[in-house]
């Protein structure tokens, strides 16, 4: 990796004036801040022309590489057309046409669209919309929300309420409401010989256990369907999520599907929370939406619940709001984005490039120092045994030079690469990566 004045002033600039997201500043003493300049594919460039390959898809975002011809094709046509214009009382052909297909994605069982502009909101929304639901139809105990243990649902007070991250969540404990974490069903967790489906089931037992007591106080269980993202690539059966559909059409609680990283293809089928075969009260879906362009998000749900807010009365309705709810650009690049599943056939070719990315994956599987290696759909993980806390800075160092963006999660190191890798860009991020481990004691 050459760094030239160029590359350094443009990090020493953003070190000051900018103020980067999940970072003590302070370690930009030492470790570079990477100034790109251009990206293209599953390729970031920076200002000197060093490349990196985008393993991590810019923070899981990206699903069909950067400057994706007819994503940016798109986006140019809307751009003569129409950039924004407010979503209360007005309306625009991309988000009604994107809320008639996501709604369609969903065999029409999840028919009104909510919008927001990123995660955290979505989760925000709802929470809201379930605790109102609850209110609207007389039940006001209902106010408490269930999560799962190491659940990250976006860092709002609200979204962290629900999140279960000690590391992002402790130091404004005094700001947030109570929830309830009950056990994951992470099959990482299972005792020896449990099987990822017995220890499914053991942990929706607790959940019943919990739902039997608490259900006429509880409004709603959150979960992010089949890989819990930030927790480490917590990977779960989907037995869990029907047994909590079960579970919660008994004892009427909502389910509430986060599916802001695992929506859009991530686990091999277009919702993960397909792989059960149950459908979720609302489902959160951002991140992917725009093929990781821009900023979007969306909250849908049933007739069922669009009906309890209908009436004459205005604070029966949802009258929650962000600025640029439903953004022309944004819903844009979410249809060109659709068109792309549809035109490359992407959830049936991903199945033989994930099994591609497996077999490439093998050695780092086997490495001595590598446990509970795993996949589901585009995302691979794995443990690094004897791993200390600066483990994951270093490794992050060691790849970067390597020309590979990975950013572990504390012992986790993971690959959710966008959907286009060739066969010799999978060879080089499982050789880099191992590499790369070796490198970092
Ligand atoms: C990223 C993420 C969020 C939060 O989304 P932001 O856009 O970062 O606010 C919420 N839930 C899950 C499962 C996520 O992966």
């Amino acid at each position: 990796m050459q760094t030239s004045t160029r590359n350094t002033v443009l990090l020493t600039r953003s070190r000051t004036a900018v103020w980067h997201p999940c970072t003590q500043m302070k370690q930009h003493e030492t470790l570079p801040i990477v100034p790109i300049a251009r990206a293209r594919g599953c390729w970031l460039y920076d200002c000197d022309g060093n490349r990196y390959l985008d393993a991590v898809s810019s923070w899981w975002v990206n699903l069909f590489g950067h400057s994706e011809p007819r994503i940016n094709a798109a986006l140019i046509d809307q751009l003569q057309k129409l950039e924004h214009v407010m979503l209360a009382g007005f309306t625009h052909e991309p988000v009604v046409e994107l809320s008639e297909r996501l709604s369609a994605l969903t065999g029409g069982k999840l028919g009104h669209c909510f919008y927001g502009s990123d995660g955290a909101s979505a989760t925000e929304i709802a929470l809201k919309m379930s605790f109102h639901y609850w209110r609207n139809s007389g039940k006001t105990d209902k106010t408490e929300f269930i999560s799962l243990a190491g659940s990250y649902h976006g860092e709002t007070l609200g979204a962290l309420s629900v999140t279960d991250v000690a590391l992002f969540k402790d130091t404004y404990a005094l700001l947030l409401r109570q929830s309830v974490q009950v056990p994951s069903p992470d099959w990482r967790q299972a005792a020896g010989g449990v099987s990822p489906r017995d220890h499914a089931l053991a942990c929706a037992k607790a959940l019943e256990q919990h739902l039997e007591k608490h259900h006429a106080r509880t409004a709603a269980l959150i979960v992010e369907p089949l890989v819990q993202g930030a927790a480490g690539m917590a990977m779960h059966d989907p037995e869990y999520l029907r047994q909590a559909r079960v579970l919660c059409d008994r004892y009427g609680v909502h389910l509430i599907a986060d599916e802001i990283m695992t929506g859009f293809g991530r686990t091999g089928t277009f919702f993960a929370h397909e792989q059960a075969g149950i459908t979720p009260d609302f489902l959160c879906l951002s991140k992917g939406i725009t093929g990781g362009y821009l900023p979007l998000s969306v909250v849908m749900t049933t007739d069922t619940v669009y009906q309890a807010f209908y009436d004459d009365k205005v604070t029966r309705g949802f009258l929650h709001s962000h600025s640029y709810t439903g953004n022309a650009l944004a819903c844009r690049a979410a249809l060109a984005t659709l068109d792309i599943f549809k035109q490359d056939d992407v959830i049936q070719n991903n199945r033989a490039r994930a099994q591609r990315m497996t077999v490439a994956a093998q050695p780092l599987a086997a490495h001595p120092r590598v446990r509970h290696f795993r996949n589901t759909g585009m995302i691979w993980a794995l443990e690094v045994d004897g791993a200390d806390a600066s483990f994951s800075r270093r490794l992050f160092e060691a790849a970067l030079v390597r020309e590979v963006l990975l950013r572990p999660i504390g012992t986790t190191v993971y690959f959710m690469p966008p959907y286009i890798l060739s066969d010799a860009e999978m060879d080089l991020l499982a050789t880099r990566t191992l590499e790369a481990l070796d490198a970092t004691p």
